[in-house]
């Protein structure tokens, strides 16, 4: 397929790489993997890997680490934004007299990295966010933020930040200090209140020469800040919602540089309005989908991009689709364990285990997808799932 041995700059513990690895084994691409630890999960999978290379262990912020993977690899790519940018470019095409492709470009994933930065750039671009505004880490610089933009008031971590961890809801001025201690003083942002009706996403893979091409829309439903389910296509009542969030979607991946997929995170309001919430330059939660539901894969179709492959089909291949997150309820798998086996009872659903060595309350463990004829199957095979799940998940 591809003689490029590509790099992955992968999670503690990450289920992107050990998806990626998966997608790359069925095409023969050979990938090397650095992440913290001998069995994380993307190791763990049987990817092809050449016989004389060997995955790095280390973390994705060490720049030795960066360059011992650069040193085996042709092209690098990630699966978290959170890596050494400054040593990504360092590496990014001279590395030691050979040729080495970052994707999606270094600078990219810096301005993603940085959500503050993020907004600023989808902004200047004239992309439809919410408000926002700096913030320092003190009582003053919030309660002057509060008066401009209401409460209650999105406190945000700029950098670091998943699943909810780096945000604050400040629902009233006197939590101000706590808002600050639990985002660790670290530098923070903020942005409006979106009162939204649902929220959307939509994948969009882009080619080396630019061109994108998106995913269907999706709805996504989270819990606790965290993902827990996604239904596709999203079903809507406006006939012109879909192809609007496509093309918000595709513009702002248009607006960045290098190759590969981008989730694109979106709040649907009342009205119809659509905000972008954030970008992901990766694969991502809400693309998970794809693998059983759409014609080409967001894993596939990240390797096709960044090999300069043709890319493939993003269209669904199935009437409707949806994805559990199986999320840790407590350090004992048992009660995963309780929803896969209903899902081996039910036609249309794949089982997939991340095979995270620790298993936490919160913790992304695997994901189910079900694929079915219509909506009303859907829901009939979903409900014996989310009926499976602890009470105070479901
Ligand atoms: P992820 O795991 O998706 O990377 P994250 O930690 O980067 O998450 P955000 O996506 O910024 O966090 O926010 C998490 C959730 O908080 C959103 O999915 C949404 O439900 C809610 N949220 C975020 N920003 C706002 C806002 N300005 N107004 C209202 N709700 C918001
Ligand atoms: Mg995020
Ligand atoms: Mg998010």
């Amino acid at each position: 397929m591809s003689d490029k041995v590509v790099g992955i700059l992968g999670a503690r513990g990450g289920q992107l790489g050990r998806m990626l690895a998966a997608s790359a084994s069925l095409l023969n691409v050979n990938v090397v993997i650095l992440d913290d630890g001998h069995h994380g999960p993307a190791k763990r999978i049987v990817a092809p890997t050449a016989l004389h290379l060997s995955h790095v262990d280390g973390s994705f912020a060490n720049p030795e680490k960066i360059r011992e993977l650069a040193n085996k690899v042709d092209i690098l790519t990630i699966e978290i934004e959170h890596v050494n940018t400054a040593t990504l470019q360092e590496v990014q095409s001279a590395f030691q007299h050979k040729e080495l492709v970052v994707h999606p470009h270094p600078s990219t994933v810096e301005i993603i990295q940085d959500k503050y930065r993020q907004k600023v750039h989808l902004s200047s671009h004239g992309l439809p966010i919410s408000d926002f505004v700096a913030v320092e880490s003190s009582v003053e610089s919030i309660s002057d933020v509060a008066g401009k933009l209401g409460l209650p008031l999105m406190l945000k971590s700029r950098t670091l930040a998943y699943d909810g961890r780096g945000n604050f809801v400040l629902r009233e001025l006197g939590q101000a200090q706590e808002a600050i201690t639990f985002l660790n003083n670290r530098p923070l942002y903020a942005e409006r209140w979106v009162p939204f009706k649902q929220e959307i996403a939509v994948m969009v893979v882009r080619a080396v020469d630019g061109q994108v091409q998106s995913y269907p829309v999706v709805e996504t439903v989270h819990k606790d800040n965290i993902c827990h389910l996604v239904f596709a296509p999203l079903r809507s009542r406006d006939p012109s919602l879909s192809q609007r969030a496509r093309a918000i979607a595709e513009t702002a991946v248009k607006s960045f540089s290098g190759a590969g997929v981008f989730g694109v995170e979106m709040f649907l309001m009342e009205d119809g309005k659509i905000f972008i919430n954030e970008i992901a330059p990766r694969p991502h939660n809400s693309g998970h989908y794809t693998i059983e539901a759409c014609e080409t894969s967001q894993y596939e179709n990240h390797l096709r991009a960044i090999l300069s492959l043709p890319l493939g089909s993003t269209a669904l291949k199935v009437p409707s689709a949806a994805m559990l997150n199986l999320i840790g309820y407590s350090s004992s798998m048992q009660e995963i364990q309780k929803t896969v086996d209903v899902a081996l009872t039910i036609p249309g659903v794949s089982v997939h285990l991340y095979g995270k060595s620790e298993c936490r309350k919160g913790r992304k463990m695997g994901h189910i997808t079900i694929v079915a004829d219509s909506d009303a199957q859907l829901r009939s095979r979903l409900r014996p799932l989310l009926e499976s799940l602890p009470e105070s998940t479901s």
